[in-house]
C-alpha cells in the first residue's frame, strides 16, 4: 500500500497572468500556445504555452466546444 502520491510539483498557476491581450487576470489554466490558439488568433505567438484566466478559460471552451460541434455538423 502506496500514501497517495505527493501532489505534483504544481505549475506556477498564479503567478503567471493571463496571456490575452490587455487582460492579465491571474491565470487558473495553462494550455498550449496551439490549442489556446484555435479560440484566440489574437494571443501573441511567444512561448509554448498559453496561460488564461477564468473568464478567458471558460470563452476558450465555448469556442473550442463550437468548433467542435460544427465539425461534428460537417460530417
Ligand atoms: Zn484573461
Amino acid at each position: 500500500m502506496s500514501p497517495a502520491p505527493p501532489a505534483r510539483p504544481a505549475e506556477p498557476r498564479a503567478a503567471d497572468p493571463c496571456r490575452f491581450p490587455g487582460c492579465g487576470e491571474p491565470s487558473v489554466r495553462h494550455l498550449s500556445l496551439a490549442e489556446a490558439r484555435r479560440a484566440f488568433d489574437e494571443l501573441p505567438e511567444e512561448g509554448r504555452r498559453a496561460p488564461l484566466c477564468r473568464i478567458h478559460y471558460k470563452e476558450w471552451k465555448r469556442r473550442t466546444k463550437d468548433a467542435r460541434k460544427l465539425e461534428r455538423l460537417g460530417r
